[in-house]
């Protein structure tokens, strides 16, 4: 039996490069997070709703605010501990929309979705991670207000880490949803495929969520026997993403097809098609004759996509 280890993920892969020490130790610790707040070394993420703060300027953008010029000072409630880079603390906190109004006229300051800031990498690779942490976290406690077991109001624990409910001291936490994100390759073609919601010409690999009592190969096999009728057997584990739209972890796999003939689902996917490698590195420049075109750089189909061709 032979293995293969996972290197660190290729550096355009949004969201998956950190330099960040979690730190759980202090996620408890009161007077530590307190005292943290006053340190000139401390900086915090800023976010208006789902959308990141950012301070104009050259890229890479500056994302990290003190906690003395966090804009429009207001009660900021209990902020997010997201851990030490490089040795110093980083918080994320959340202003009330009712700033959004002041933002508008603010030429320092705006707010940027998280996709654009990774598209169009606005922001250095490890402050992308960064916010994709936050903003992964924010998104749950938006979600979690109410306690799933009694129904009554949660609160947040732990700088963030954790909810509980006073009423039945339940402890929730933050949740990760698995997303299995596979390209089958059955000789030299590969198989891509697209949905209705893609940009026009995009084709990608196909993806699903993994069900309960569901190993991740599985899935992997379930989905694209579900949207194109391919069997799949053996299953490879490639890189995985942190994709927080809004909690999901994106887990690339590379499945080798036993069969060629597609039928498409019609419902998740309009159109999947094999395609050799030299169309493939043609879909990956942007050359090929049809005009297709693969995701962006950040995206982990994108290197699936390149694994293939580097095989
Ligand atoms: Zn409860």
């Amino acid at each position: 039996m032979t293995h293969r280890f996972i290197d660190l993920p290729p550096e355009a892969l949004g969201f998956a490069q950190t330099s960040i020490d979690r730190a759980d130790k202090y996620r408890d610790n009161a007077a530590f997070l307190e005292d943290a707040r006053s340190y000139g070394t401390s900086l915090t993420l800023v976010f208006i709703g789902d959308m990141p703060l950012i301070m104009c300027g050259n890229t890479p953008l500056n994302v990290l605010f003190t906690f003395n010029n966090v804009p429009f000072a207001t009660d900021i409630g209990e902020p997010i501990f997201l851990g030490l880079e490089n040795g110093n603390p980083r918080f994320a906190i959340v202003l009330p929309e009712q700033c959004l109004p002041e933002l508008s006229v603010r030429e320092d300051v705006k707010a940027v979705d998280l996709r654009t800031l990774a598209v169009k990498s606005l922001v250095t690779p490890q402050h992308l991670n960064l916010l994709a942490t936050a903003q992964a976290l924010l998104n749950w406690h938006g979600k979690h207000k109410f306690c799933a077991n009694c129904g009554q109001k949660t609160k947040l624990k732990s700088a963030g880490w954790k909810r509980i409910c006073d009423a039945c001291q339940s402890e929730h936490f933050p949740r990760t949803d698995p997303v299995v994100i596979m390209m089958a390759t059955y000789s030299d073609k590969c198989l891509l495929g697209r949905s209705k919601h893609f940009p026009q010409g995009m084709y990608s690999c196909l993806a699903g969520f993994v069900e309960p009592g569901e190993s991740v190969e599985n899935a992997v096999r379930r989905e694209i026997m579900e949207e194109t009728s391919i069997k799949i057997g053996s299953v490879a584990y490639h890189h995985s993403q942190p994709w927080p739209f809004p909690t999901s972890l994106m887990i690339g796999c590379l499945g080798q097809a036993l069969s060629d003939e597609i039928k498409i689902d019609g419902l998740e996917i309009e159109d999947a098609r094999w395609f050799s490698k030299l169309e493939l590195a043609q879909i990956m420049n942007g050359t090929h004759k049809e005009g297709i075109t693969a995701p962006t750089k950040m995206s982990i189909a994108n290197h699936l996509m390149q694994a293939f061709l580097d095989f």
